[in-house]
C-alpha cells in the first residue's frame, strides 16, 4: 500500500514530481493548495465531514495535503480517494511528531444530486432495534426535511439530552430574521417540512414569530415537552398557531409516571400528560414520542393504550433510542457512518442529524446559511457511502 501511494504521481497540474521527492513534507507543501490537520481524528470520528467539506473549497486538480496522527487514516484516504473520485498524489513516511502527511488531489465534483439517502440505516431501521420495539421508517431524502434548534435551553434536564439542555444551558435562540432568510432558502430547495426543536422550544421569546416564518414555507412540527404553555404567554402563543400547518410532538416516555420521572425529573410525568390533554383540547395533532434504552423493559403496551385513550394514531407514535450523544452516557453509539443524514440548523451552524449537535464530528458547516453548500456535502458523503456499500462494505471506513 505504501509503495502505492507513495511511489504515483503525477504529471498533471499540480507538478511533476518523482516518487522520491512524493514522500518529502516539503515537496507536497509547496504543491498543495490546501492543508487540513486532522490531528487524532480518525474516518470515523469527524474527519470524514471535515475532508469533505474542504476539498468541495478546491477546484479540480488542487491538491488538499492532510496531516493526521492516526495510523488509520492514510489506508482509508486511499479508500475514500477512490470513492469520492480524488486522487492521492503523494504521502509522507511517519515524521518526528508521530503524523503522517497525505496529498489528496481533486478529482471532477461528482453530480451531488445523484446521491441517495440509502447509504446509512437510520437507526431505527436497523433490525435489532426493531425487535426492541423502536420504530422504524425510511430515510428522507435529503433536502425534504429541515431540523431547526429554536434554542437550547430547558425547563428539565434529562439525562439522556443530546442536545446538553436544561435551565442553565446557553439559549444559542434562533434569531427569527435568520430562520426567515434559511427556511426561504429551503423552501427553494425543495423543502417540504420543518421540525422546530431544542432545548424546549416554547422557551424561545419569539417562538410565535419564528413557527410563523416556518409554517409560511411548509408544514411545522413542534418537539415540546409541553410543560411550559399550560397558562400565560406561552399559552395564548400556542392558541395563535396554525392547527392546519403545526403539529406537536411531546415527549411521554411511559404510562408509569415513576419511569418517566426518573429520566426527566419528579413531577414531570403529570406536566406532561396535562400538556398533552391541552394540546388535544386545542385542536392539535399530536405526536407522542417516547425514548427509550434498549435494555428497558419494554412497556410498549400500556404506552400504546394510553395513545389509544387519547385517539393517538399509530403514525403519530414513536418509540425511539437513546443516542449516546450530549449528556447520554449510554445507549445508542451514533455516527455519520450509522446515521442517515437529517440536516439540521443550530444559531452556530449545520449539523448531520438533530440528535448529534453537540458533536463536533457531526458538524457540517460552522455558519447556519447559506444551506446549499451544506446539503450538497452532506450528498457528497452520502454518495461515497453509497459507493462503498455497493462495493459490498456496511462501512466506509474503520470507526472510532
Ligand atoms: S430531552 Fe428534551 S425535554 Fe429533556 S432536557 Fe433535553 S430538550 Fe429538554
Amino acid at each position: 500500500m505504501t509503495d502505492q501511494l507513495t511511489g504515483r504521481l503525477l504529471g498533471n497540474d499540480l507538478g511533476i514530481l518523482d516518487a522520491r521527492a512524493v514522500t518529502g513534507l516539503a515537496a507536497l507543501d509547496r504543491i498543495a493548495a490546501a492543508r487540513l490537520d486532522g490531528g487524532s481524528m480518525d474516518c470515523g470520528s469527524g474527519l470524514l465531514l471535515l475532508l469533505t467539506r474542504r476539498m468541495r473549497e478546491l477546484k479540480a486538480g488542487d491538491g488538499l495535503l492532510v496531516r493526521t496522527e492516526d495510523a488509520s487514516v492514510p489506508a482509508d484516504l486511499v479508500d475514500w480517494s477512490r470513492l469520492a473520485g480524488h486522487e492521492i498524489a503523494g504521502q509522507t513516511e511517519q515524521d518526528d511528531t508521530g503524523a503522517w502527511h497525505v496529498l489528496v488531489r481533486r478529482g471532477i465534483p461528482a453530480d451531488p444530486t445523484t446521491a441517495t439517502t440509502t447509504a446509512a440505516p437510520s437507526a431505527a431501521g436497523d433490525p435489532a432495534q426493531a425487535a426492541a420495539e423502536f420504530s422504524t421508517g425510511e430515510a428522507t431524502p435529503i433536502g425534504h426535511r429541515l431540523w431547526l434548534y429554536s434554542n437550547f435551553h430547558c425547563n428539565l434536564a434529562c439525562d439522556y439530552c443530546c442536545a446538553m439542555s436544561s435551565p442553565a444551558a446557553p439559549p444559542q435562540l434562533f434569531p427569527v430574521e435568520l430562520a426567515s432568510h434559511v427556511l426561504d432558502e429551503f423552501v427553494r430547495l425543495g423543502g417540504r417540512e420543518v421540525y422546530v426543536t431544542g432545548g424546549e422550544p416554547f422557551l424561545h421569546p419569539q417562538i410565535g414569530e419564528l413557527v410563523a416564518a416556518a409554517t409560511a414555507v411548509a408544514p411545522t412540527t413542534i418537539l415540546t415537552n409541553a410543560m411550559v404553555v399550560q397558562r400565560g404567554a406561552r399559552r395564548a402563543v400556542l392558541e395563535s398557531m396554525d392547527r392546519e400547518r403545526v403539529r406537536l410532538q411531546i415527549s411521554l416516555d411511559s404510562a408509569d409516571p415513576g419511569r418517566h420521572d426518573q429520566c426527566r425529573g419528579k413531577g414531570s410525568h403529570a406536566k406532561a400528560v396535562a400538556g398533552i390533554r391541552t394540546a388535544l383540547e386545542l385542536g392539535f395533532r399530536v405526536r407522542i414520542t417516547a425514548t427509550w434504552y434498549a435494555d428497558e423493559p419494554a412497556e410498549g403496551a400500556s404506552w400504546a393504550r394510553l395513545c389509544d385513550e387519547w385517539g393517538i394514531p399509530d403514525e403519530d407514535r414513536l418509540i425511539r433510542p437513546v443516542a449516546r450523544q450530549g449528556v447520554a452516557t449510554a445507549g445508542e453509539q451514533v455516527t455519520v457512518d450509522s446515521l442517515a443524514p437529517e440536516p439540521t440548523v443550530t444559531a452556530s451552524g449545520v449539523w448531520w442529524h438533530p440528535v448529534a449537535v453537540t458533536d463536533p464530528a457531526m458538524q457540517v458547516a460552522d455558519r447556519p446559511a447559506p444551506l446549499a453548500p451544506a446539503f450538497d456535502t452532506i450528498r457528497d458523503t452520502v454518495a461515497v457511502q453509497d459507493a462503498a456499500r455497493k462495493e459490498g462494505r456496511r462501512h466506509v471506513f474503520r470507526c472510532a
